[in-house]
């Protein structure tokens, strides 16, 4: 976690009132597209009803901003809520670990200021470390990917014999 040592994107050429371009918005940070594709998914709002993608220069900067504040990094028991922006200890010390890759996942647990879901991203190597601290669930990966897989329950009806 050596600071200041990476290239750093420039944040300063984004200006507020452009709209931007993935391409753009690459090229401008010295990020790979595939960076700024993943911020879209992970929160960066983008009108991607119209081609090419359009980025908004103020929601840019402002999700750069949300990310950015976490960097005096949460503690190993706090998941950030991006409600009050900032970390907090998740209720009752109580979370469900949902696994995303096989190497890590997400720690979920909800807010006791505002209620909303937080989440903390962390590595499956990790987990024994937080059991110690929470009382953690851990959901099956499986069990999602089954759900969206599953076929609605009146086709398998009419199946039947
Ligand atoms: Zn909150």
């Amino acid at each position: 976690m050596a600071n200041g040592k990476t290239r750093k994107p420039n944040w300063r050429c984004i200006k507020r009132h452009r709209n931007y371009t993935v391409d753009d918005v690459a090229r401008k940070l010295g990020v790979a597209k595939g960076t700024v594709r993943r911020w879209i998914n992970t929160g960066l709002p983008a009108i991607d009803d119209i081609r090419p993608t359009l980025i908004l220069g103020a929601d840019l900067i402002e999700f750069h901003k949300r990310r950015a504040k976490p960097k005096h990094k949460s503690n190993r028991d706090q998941c950030y809520c991006f409600k009050c922006h900032v970390p907090r200890i998740p209720a009752w010390n109580i979370v469900d670990y949902i696994p995303i890759t096989l190497t890590g996942g997400n720690l979920c647990g909800l807010c006791p200021v505002c209620c909303t879901l937080i989440y903390r991203r962390i590595a499956l190597a990790n987990l024994p470390v937080l059991e110690g601290i929470f009382e953690v669930t851990i959901l099956q990966a499986e069990e999602h990917l089954m759900d969206s897989a599953r076929p609605c329950p009146n086709d398998t009806f009419e199946k039947e014999p």
